[in-house]
């Protein structure tokens, strides 16, 4: 028997942000992450309708950032790795206080935070069970950060979610492999762009610029998303032998890392790369980290955080530089760094005189390596989601008998 299966996005489908997805199989309903994205005000996606499963691809805000509402929904389960709901919860409190701060209404409150820890169901990479009579699920290690997944409902026809996925090895976590499907749903970050380099010859690069920074006489400012792209940079930095300070939230999530070791490719040199790294805790540990010759913090699109109370010292200093590790996405404080040599302090537009430079150590698969995804895993249908440029994607799919690209809000057959 063939089921009746369709979806329909309540977000991120034509962006990188909010994502939410809907399937539904016969009279079963499932939903595919509930994100946000955080930007000024931030954007929210669609209600969600009661469903039966909720399954969370990883922490990342973009996925994870509006789960707290479904508690009104009653208990269903939100089924994710340990490493997920535990930073997810951190990235809530977090939201919660920027939503203060910035004095927007807050999503959620306190005790929607509270009650969607207890709905938390913890599974692992490779574990499956029956969601129906006639379907079951999957869980698939992503290699996008520690503890992400992709889903793999297979009944009568089998879809692969991907959620935030990478095919190559980083130092925090080993790339995934393509998983074979009838109906490949994707995300596209990187539609369109290549990575420009690998790996190793973009970490000496990133190296020997710090090295000229310091040599200089200048500070480097490394802003970096506290999930994962900090860890990593801790980890390229290992060895270079730089007197570092961290700061930010990415310090609580190092810790959370350590905690489940089972998630990350060698625990022991993330452990021994944040033994050598100093930890600012106080006004005392912002001077001396402006004394310092390297300075990684948060946030990494510099809409926030302690890293402009360091740009806000060093804006005017030429030695120093800002070296940004993630993409700058339109709107961003680092996107208007990049393009205009600006940064808004809290509503006060200032020139920046300090070197800007940008690395690309992503943690999503880069264009070619999505298209060798896809064909590896040889659907008959792909549906690509969470990119600001599927068409050009789809280009590149053209031999597949049939890629959708569905808007928000939209019935699609499957
Ligand atoms: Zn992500
Ligand atoms: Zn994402």
């Amino acid at each position: 028997m063939v089921n009746d299966m369709h979806l329909r996005f309540l977000g991120g489908s034509d962006r990188v942000g909010s994502l939410a997805m809907l399937l539904d199989i016969d009279d079963t309903h499932l939903l595919f992450d509930y994100g946000m994205t955080p930007s000024k005000p931030p954007e929210i996606p669609l209600p969600a309708p009661p469903v039966d499963y909720v399954f969370l691809s990883h922490a990342h805000l973009d996925h994870s950032g509006m789960l707290p509402v479904l508690s009104e929904n009653g208990s269903v389960p939100i089924y994710c790795t340990n490493i997920t709901s535990e930073i997810s919860h951190l990235l809530h409190k977090d939201s919660l206080k920027i939503a203060e701060t910035e004095g927007y209404s807050p999503p959620y409150s306190t005790l929607e935070i509270k009650k969607i820890m207890h709905l938390f169901e913890v599974v692992k990479p490779k574990e499956s069970f029956e969601i129906s009579s006639m379907y079951d699920v999957r869980f698939h290690d992503a290699g996008h950060i520690p503890g992400s997944l992709m889903v793999e409902i297979s009944g009568s026809k089998r879809l692969l979610f991907t959620g935030d996925f990478n095919t190559i090895d980083t130092h925090l976590v080993k790339g995934t492999k393509p998983v074979d499907c009838d109906i490949l749903v994707m995300e596209g970050t990187y539609a369109g762009r290549d990575h420009p380099m690998g790996r190793e010859e973009l970490e000496k690069e990133f190296i020997d610029k710090i090295d000229e920074v310091v040599g200089r006489g200048g500070v480097a400012v490394l802003p970096a998303f506290a999930v994962s792209r900090s860890q990593e940079i801790a980890l390229v930095l290992r060895k270079a032998g730089f007197d570092i300070w961290f700061d930010g939230m990415g310090r609580k999530v190092s810790k959370l890392f350590l905690k489940h070791p089972e998630y990350l490719r060698d625990a022991s040199a993330l452990k021994r790369a944040m033994n050598d790294i100093n930890l600012v805790h106080s006004d005392h540990g912002r001077k001396l980290a402006l004394e310092s010759e390297v300075i990684l913090t948060s946030s990494g699109m510099m809409d926030g955080g302690p890293v402009l109370h360091y740009m806000n010292k060093l804006k005017n200093d030429p030695k120093s530089a800002v070296l940004l590790t993630g993409y700058q996405v339109e709107g961003t404080n680092s996107r208007l760094l990049v393009d205009h040599r600006k940064l808004d302090f809290y509503g006060v537009l200032e020139s920046v005189s300090c070197e800007v430079q940008y690395y690309d150590f992503s943690g999503h698969a880069g264009h070619s390596e999505l298209v060798s995804f896809a064909k590896a895993c040889s659907p008959e249908k792909i549906v690509l989601m969470h990119s600001e440029n599927r068409e050009v994607l789809a280009e590149s799919l053209k031999d597949f008998s049939e890629v959708i690209l569905p808007h928000n809000d939209q019935y699609i057959s499957l």
